[in-house]
Formats: structure tokens, C-alpha cells, sequence
């Protein structure tokens, strides 16, 4: 076989391959089109998800008749005209291949008519046929019509997926596009009735509201900080409007819609401990970095970037929503319904009388300090925390420190802050502090470690040995040190010494570990994840349980603590670690309002 040069039009057809996959991304492609043409309406028809057609029609700066024809040829733009301007582009396209890639695989029109032409012209393309351009009826502003997406690549056509598929995409992505540009108002119209009708608005805020529901507007808080010249803004939601998919998360990019797993990191970084693991974030970021400090000219679709310096902006994102959720107070209240008072407001000693032990309440206010060594809290340990944190933002409303603590059933703590009456859950307030305290002890160096004068030996199977393999270098970090030591046992020489001081047993957290590591479900492509799943895991070994008896002393030092831990609400499972009992509830329940 001799080597040919590819034809203009099979290059184009290749290249349609990456830059058109599907309808979503023509219509993405038009639309970012419109956007540079400096468009103040967009219109966008669909018919039969995009299969059929697909038209986009704006009001835009138009394109002169004579350089029609240019705009359906390969590496024609308007937009870049000198090699540095790759470095800054300030456009959403730039590669002028779009509409020939689109052309080489269906039947485009395009209609366009500049501000100081007296009509508009029309063109139309098909694979590498061309007729026009020709003068034509118009109005100012360009549409861009593209029938049968792939009709004459039946290979392609195959891998559509149905309409309404298609058709959610397409919504999904001109969701996107429409955030990121509130000044511009946009229609969508599927098979001739409209799915979507956004005014031009003043602001991105109000903008995001239209698109994703105007009930999340008192659930969603504005962030604006600038880090070493990187802006970054938007909206981020408290953890009760996280969602079971990522579908409410966006990132941009200069304006540009990007997919970037280390930012979609950092944001899941943040919400660590507020949302369960299994659900995500709601947040609209916009991330405004000088062009020459990132390539987004890695993908052709520009949605994957390539940022010169990721560890920054990964600091950036997950500091900068960290803050911005600390600036709130995330303890959730304690919703009282109107009418039929729930279990947990029933008058404790009303006329119903309840049987039995009803509630004891334990240790004395904790202004009376009691002996109670126990498993002992350790107050130094309190204020190592409070020192390692202290540049974190302080945001839980604290007890009055003066405020009797109670003790309930072993298991919950009641006291007052400054809004009502505050309940928390002992083991899950505990845990949190212990995973906050791990996680910033750990980014000094590897944990303080007890060695064991005899080595624990455990019987292991194939997994644990596997696991052991995997996890080596982990385990070092958190003062964890085990050997194989036969074909079927394990011995453990030094354990962490957080561990060894609350009494956990090493040998049985270890195996526990081992498991989820041979088996694969702690995850192990990501070290500084996996880290916190152990520490996770750690901390919830160690801390206190249900049914612990508490001293004073020790009640006392736990919601020291928590003053000190940055949104102790929730703990790392997402469980809340408090409830809140508002004055207010509390009144309308006793008919004081
Ligand atoms: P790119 O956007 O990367 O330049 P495209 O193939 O998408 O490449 O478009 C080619 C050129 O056609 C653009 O540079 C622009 O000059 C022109 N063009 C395309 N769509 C429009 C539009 N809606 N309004 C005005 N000009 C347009
Ligand atoms: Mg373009």
C-alpha cells in the first residue's frame, strides 16, 4: 500500500469524528458560534432530537456575503489571525473547523445578513458539494441550519441514541451555555413546541435560578474570591440540595463550558463530610484564570483543559467553597410541623406519661468539674486542634459556654446556643472532630505510631495479603506497620498511637482495612482519597459510641471541640452530627406565638 494525502473532505469527516459526536454537540457549536457573533437572541429548533434538524438562529453580527462560502471551509475563522492569539483566545471557538466538520456529515444551510447589508445571503453545503451563495430574504443575524446529521454515514447515524436522549442532551448542554451568559436570551424549541425560555437577565445569579429552579434560591450561596490571580465565582448549594447525579454541577472556564475531573475533585473535597459520599454537590463555578496559564486547546470540543498549574487550582476551588460554606451556619433545624407535633417535640412529661426510665438525664452542668478519667478527652488535644485550625473559618454557633450539657440515654447531648436548643449525636460530633484533627495532623507527616513489644499476629486470608500489598505506602503514613509473616497470617508491629490510646482493637481495624483494599472498594487510584477513607475509618473506630457513659469532664471537652471544628453538623458520613430546636419552635409549640 502506497502512502496517499487524504482528501480536504475526508480530513473533514475525520475531524467530524471528534468534534461532532452527536446532535448535542452541533448544537453546542452553533450556539458558541452565535455567542462570538455577538448574539443577543438565541433561538435553537430542534426536530426528532436533532436527527432531523437542527437550527440556530441569532441576531448576531452576521457574515458578509463573499465570506460565506469560507465559513463551511477547514481552518477558515475569524477569529485567531496570529500564532500568540492561540495563547489568549477570548472566543469560544477559534479552530474553524465546526461547520466544515458539520458539513462533511449533513446538509447545511446558512443564511446571514450583516447590519449594513440590504439582504441576506444564503449558502448551502453538503459533503463537498456547494451551492450559493445567493441573496435571500432575511433578517439580521445568521441561522445555521444542519438536516440529517449523519444521513449519509449510516456508521454514524447507528450510534445515535434515540430522540429523546438526544434531546436531553441537548437540553443538558444548552443548560450550560445559557449559564455562563445571562445577557444573551434563549429559546428552545423541540419539535415545534418551546422547552425553554430564558429572558436576558443582569446577572449570572438570576440567570442560574431560571435554569436549575427558583427554589433553590435561599439554598444557594454566592462565592467571589481571587487567589494569586485566579477568580473564582458562582453559586454553591448548602448540603440539602445535593443531587443523586452530577447533573447540577458546572464548571467554566473563562467563560467556556470544561469538564475537569481535579476541579469536580475539589468540590467533592469541600462538601467532604456534609453530603453523603453517594450524592453530589450543587454548584455553577466559574473560574477566571489568564489564558496563558491553561491549554484548552487539547480537546476539540474545548471542553477538556489542561491546566499549567492543577494543584493550584484544585487549593483554589476546594478552599474557596470550603470557606464560603463555613461562612454559613450549617446546622440543620430541627423542623417542627404545624399541626402534629412530632415524636421528638411530644412533651416530655405531659399528661400522656410515658412508662418506664422516660429520660435521665445524667452529669451535672459542666461548670462543676467531676472527676471522671473514662476514656478521657483530651483537652490538650482540643487545643492542638483549635491551634491547627485556627486559620479555618469558625462557624458553628457555639454553646453558651456556660450552658448545661445533658446527657441523654448514653447516647445524645443536649445544650442551648445563642438560637434555641441544640442536640447532638455523641459518636457522629466525636468522629468529626477526630477525622478533622487526623487530616490536619497528617499533612505534617506521618502519624505518631506505638510499637508493640511482641508483634500481633492475624490470621489473613488471600485478600488481607492482597490488600497489604496494595496499601503499603498508606499505611506508613498513618503509623500503621504490618509484615506478612507466613503463607496465612500477618504480624502488626506498631499501630497508630491514636488508635492504641482509645482502646480500638489495631489487629481487627487492620483486617477491616486489608479487606476493603483487596477487594477494591477503598479507592486506590487516588492516594490523598483513599487517606481519607482511612481516616474515615479511624475515626470512627476511636470515637465514642452510643452507650458511653461521658464524665462532665468529657462532655465539657467534646463541645470544646466542636467549636473548633469547622462545620461539626455533619459528620463524614454525612449524617448530621447536631440538631437544631429553635426559639422560635419551641414558642409556637408551647402557643407563646
Ligand atoms: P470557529 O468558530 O472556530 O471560527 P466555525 O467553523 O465554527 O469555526 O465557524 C467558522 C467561521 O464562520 C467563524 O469564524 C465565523 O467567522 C463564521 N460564523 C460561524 N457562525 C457564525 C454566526 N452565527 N454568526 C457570525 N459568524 C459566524
Ligand atoms: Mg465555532
Amino acid at each position: 500500500m502506497s502512502i496517499r494525502r487524504l482528501s480536504p473532505f475526508m480530513v473533514n469527516q475525520i475531524a467530524a469524528g471528534e468534534v461532532v459526536e452527536r446532535p448535542a454537540s452541533v448544537v453546542k457549536e452553533l450556539v458558541e458560534n452565535a455567542i462570538d457573533a455577538e448574539a443577543s437572541r438565541i433561538r435553537i429548533e430542534i426536530d426528532k432530537g436533532g436527527h432531523e434538524r437542527i437550527e440556530v438562529i441569532d441576531d448576531g453580527n452576521g457574515i458578509v456575503q463573499e465570506e460565506l462560502p469560507l465559513a463551511l471551509e477547514s481552518h477558515a475563522t475569524s477569529k485567531i489571525t496570529d500564532p500568540c492569539d492561540l495563547d489568549g483566545v477570548a472566543t469560544m471557538g477559534f479552530r474553524g473547523e465546526a461547520l466544515a466538520s458539520i458539513t462533511s456529515v449533513a446538509r447545511v444551510v446558512v443564511r446571514s445578513r450583516t447590519r449594513d447589508a440590504a439582504e441576506a445571503s444564503v449558502i448551502e453545503g453538503e459533503g463537498e458539494r456547494r451551492e450559493g451563495p445567493k441573496p435571500a430574504a432575511g433578517p439580521v443575524g445568521t441561522s445555521v441550519a444542519v438536516h440529517q446529521l449523519f444521513g449519509r454515514v449510516p456508521a454514524r447515524r447507528k450510534f445515535l441514541k434515540s430522540e429523546a436522549a438526544e434531546m436531553r442532551r441537548i437540553t443538558r448542554i444548552v443548560h450550560r451555555l445559557t449559564m455562563s451568559h445571562p445577557d444573551i436570551a434563549f429559546t428552545l424549541i423541540s419539535n415545534g413546541r418551546t422547552t425553554l425560555e430564558l429572558k436576558a437577565r443582569k446577572d449570572v445569579r438570576r440567570r442560574i435560578l431560571d435554569v436549575m429552579g427558583p427554589e433553590l434560591d435561599e439554598h444557594m450561596l454566592d462565592l467571589d474570591v481571587t487567589r494569586e490571580g485566579i477568580r473564582l465565582w458562582g453559586l454553591v448549594g448548602l448540603p440539602e440540595v445535593a443531587r443523586p447525579t452530577s447533573q447540577h454541577q458546572q464548571f467554566y472556564l473563562n467563560g467556556r463550558p470544561i469538564s475537569d475531573r481535579s476541579v469536580s475533585h475539589a468540590l467533592r473535597e469541600a462538601y467532604r463530610g456534609l453530603i453523603e459520599p453517594s450524592r453530589h454537590p450543587t454548584a455553577v463555578l466559574f473560574l477566571q484564570v489568564e489564558p496563558t496559564r491553561v491549554d484548552v486547546n487539547v480537546h476539540p470540543a474545548k471542553t477538556e483543559v489542561r491546566f499549567r498549574d492543577e494543584r493550584l487550582i484544585h487549593s483554589i476551588v476546594r478552599r474557596g467553597v470550603l470557606e464560603c460554606l463555613g461562612r454559613s451556619d450549617l446546622t440543620p433545624d430541627l423542623s417542627v410541623a404545624e399541626s402534629s407535633p412530632s415524636a421528638s417535640t411530644r412533651p416530655l412529661f405531659g399528661s400522656g406519661g410515658r412508662s418506664g426510665g422516660g429520660v435521665r438525664l445524667t452529669p451535672p452542668p459542666v461548670t462543676s468539674v467531676g472527676g471522671g478519667v473514662g476514656k478521657g478527652f483530651d483537652a490538650e488535644a482540643a487545643r492542638e486542634l483549635a491551634r491547627d485550625l485556627s486559620e479555618r473559618p469558625a462557624v458553628i454557633p457555639s454553646p453558651v459556654p456556660s450552658s448545661p450539657v445533658l446527657q441523654v440515654h448514653k447516647t445524645f447531648l443536649v445544650t442551648e446556643d445563642e438560637h434555641g436548643m441544640v442536640i447532638i449525636d455523641q459518636h457522629a460530633l466525636h468522629e468529626r472532630v477526630m477525622f478533622e484533627r487526623l487530616l490536619a495532623r497528617i499533612e505534617s507527616g506521618p502519624l505518631p505510631s506505638q510499637r508493640l513489644l511482641v508483634p500481633e499476629v492475624i490470621d489473613a486470608d488471600p485478600i488481607h495479603l492482597e490488600g497489604l500489598e496494595q496499601i503499603s505506602p498508606l499505611m506508613e503514613r498513618l503509623g500503621l506497620e504490618a509484615t506478612p509473616s507466613g503463607p496465612r497470617t500477618i504480624a502488626l508491629h506498631a499501630v497508630p498511637v491514636l488508635l492504641f490510646e482509645r482502646g480500638v482493637k489495631a489487629g481487627s481495624f487492620l483486617k477491616d482495612l486489608l479487606e476493603r483494599a483487596g477487594e477494591g472498594t477503598l479507592s486506590t487510584t487516588d492516594e490523598e482519597e483513599a487517606l481519607r477513607e482511612v481516616l474515615d475509618m479511624m475515626a470512627c473506630k476511636a470515637a465514642v459510641k452510643a452507650g458511653d457513659q461521658l464524665s462532665s469532664r468529657e462532655l465539657a471537652d467534646l463541645l470544646e471541640m466542636r467549636e473548633t471544628v469547622e462545620r461539626s453538623s455533619n459528620c463524614p458520613h454525612g449524617r448530621p452530627t447536631s440538631l437544631r430546636l429553635s426559639m422560635e419552635d419551641l414558642e409556637r409549640q408551647f402557643g407563646r406565638r
